[in-house]
């Protein structure tokens, strides 16, 4: 079992949100304000304590993301043929997003004759789960290919909350440590991700710790969250002496140019070796300037930077392709060198998630889908929160459409994950509510999706997100949730 919340008297708790508010400002676990003024960013959203999380599913999720990172490494590679497939059908339903990542990677194929300039792919990978409280195991919500955040932050949240409890602001009486400090571990998401980047630029490199070509993180215009971004930038720096530049997909044009397939900073004509995107994942990012963000997009994917991700990787995180993977035979034939006991450790994380197509299967979860809607949740195929249908609400969001577009969706049964109720700071306001937790394992991998073969495959720490049990959804940056770290018991 494990312990109850700190209980601290109003003073006591008044100190901790001071300590705490300092902390965060003096060690950036920060955002920008939504009216930001670039010289003031303000705290992030966080829990005041760590949540409770089973100790022993926390480590099986950490000890699963290296396979994780190389099923999907073998989908884009080996099975290549298989996904570009899949991704064509879903292309029909999806043809504004989903069809314009398809056609922008079909175009840069094309224009390269007929093999990319870079065979060379980076993944920056996070795979996020819940506790699923019925049977004591850890459940997959989604595998993120693409633009993933908060491994900054969370490596913070991890670190303020260490303060507290070293500096005593737990203990209501005695200023002792009110948790073991092996119990709540920091995540080194941070330092790993910046290997994962800096392993890109070395075999980039042909396996020469060249600190002469750079980073380009593609950003969004105004993010908020940059500092989440920035933390990396420097670990990236500081660690290993690679330098980084930033630009958004409206400027890479003005700002990047290739010369003999090779990328280059404008400015400064430094070699580019990783494309990093932290934009780019949803149909947003292209609709302020359609023509110019895709265009960036195929130009980028036509230079020899190792691109994270490629196109193609980031559609192999599509939903359509994570319920294709839950069929246990798919894996075991996509996991050729992988172990039994691995390969049944990343089948137990699975739920069942079913297609809602013509074949016999998608017919059954159609029926599923108006019989018993509390059971599921209805998902398309978007990224970054909001996009998702629960439960009652699935049979009259089906009946909107026209059968023909259900093809889009995968119908997820619900995990149930057990409530807490840890206290939240947002803006200054603490919140005192049952929360639900999300649990995020970060991977980074090296591989060559020509030939299949793996240069790295790195487990890059954890992320654990909190939100009121009353909201559906998860976004930090969106508005509902938190950045949290776990008490393991
Ligand atoms: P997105 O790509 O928008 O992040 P997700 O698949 O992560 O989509 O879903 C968004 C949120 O919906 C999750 O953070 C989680 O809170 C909730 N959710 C998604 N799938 C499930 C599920 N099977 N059971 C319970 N909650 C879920
Ligand atoms: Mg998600």
């Amino acid at each position: 079992m494990y312990k109850d919340f700190p209980s601290l008297s109003p003073e006591n708790e008044k100190e901790l949100v001071e300590k705490l508010s300092h902390w965060a400002l003096a060690n950036g676990l920060v955002m920008y304000p939504p009216q930001w003024q670039l010289h003031s960013a303000s705290n992030a959203p966080i829990t005041m304590f760590p949540t409770p999380f089973p100790r022993d599913l926390f480590e099986n999720a950490m000890k699963v993301q290296t396979v994780f990172n190389e099923l999907y490494a073998n989908v884009v590679s080996h099975e290549k043929v298989w996904l570009v497939d899949l991704i064509k059908s879903l292309a029909k339903f999806d043809k504004d997003f989903t069809g314009k990542l398809y056609e922008t990677y079909v175009k840069a194929v094309e224009q390269s004759g007929g093999t990319l300039p870079q065979p060379l792919s980076l993944g920056v990978f996070r795979s996020d789960y819940m506790y699923n409280q019925t049977d004591h195991s850890v459940k997959q919500i989604e595998f993120n290919t693409v633009s993933i955040s908060f491994g900054g932050l969370s490596t913070k949240v991890g670190k303020a909350q260490n303060y507290l409890n070293d500096s005593g602001a737990y203990d209501d009486n005695y200023s002792l440590k009110y948790y073991p400090s092996d119990d709540i571990p920091v995540s080194e998401s941070i330092a790993k991700i910046a290997d994962g980047l800096a392993a890109g630029n070395y075999f980039y490199n042909d396996e020469n710790d060249n600190k002469k070509t750079v980073v380009l993180f593609v950003v969004q215009p105004g993010e908020r969250n940059c500092f989440d971004q920035r933390l990396v930038e420097y670990a990236l720096l500081e660690k290993h002496g690679i330098k980084s530049y930033r630009s958004t997909l409206e400027e890479i044009k003005e700002k990047t140019t290739i010369n003999s397939g090779k990328l280059y900073i404008k400015a400064t004509m430094d070699e580019v070796s990783v494309v990093y995107y932290r934009s780019g994942y949803a149909p947003s990012d292209y609709s302020m300037d359609p023509e110019k963000t895709w265009d960036a997009r195929l130009h980028l994917e036509l230079s020899k930077a190792i691109k994270c991700p490629s196109l193609l990787t980031q559609l192999s995180g599509s939903k359509k392709i994570q319920q294709v993977l839950t069929d246990p035979e798919i894996v075991k034939a996509f996991l050729k060198d992988s172990s039994p006991e691995e390969i049944d450790l990343l089948l137990s994380t699975f739920v069942k998630i079913h297609p809602l197509d013509d074949t016999e299967a998608g017919k059954k979860a159609k029926r599923l889908a108006f019989d018993e809607p509390q059971k599921f949740v209805l998902k398309p195929q978007r990224e970054g929160g909001g996009n998702n249908v629960y439960k009652e609400d699935i049979p009259g969001h089906l009946k909107s459409l026209d059968e023909s577009e259900w093809g889009a969706y995968v119908l997820m049964e619900l995990i149930h994950p057990p409530t807490h109720k840890n206290k939240l700071i947002k803006e200054g306001q603490i919140y005192h509510e049952d929360i639900v937790s999300e649990l995020g394992i970060f991977g980074t991998i090296v591989f060559n999706e020509e030939t299949g073969e793996i240069k790295s495959n790195e487990n890059a720490g954890f992320l654990l997100r909190s939100k009121f049990s009353s909201s559906d959804e998860g976004g930090v940056a969106a508005g509902f949730g938190c950045v949290d770290s776990v008490y393991l018991y």
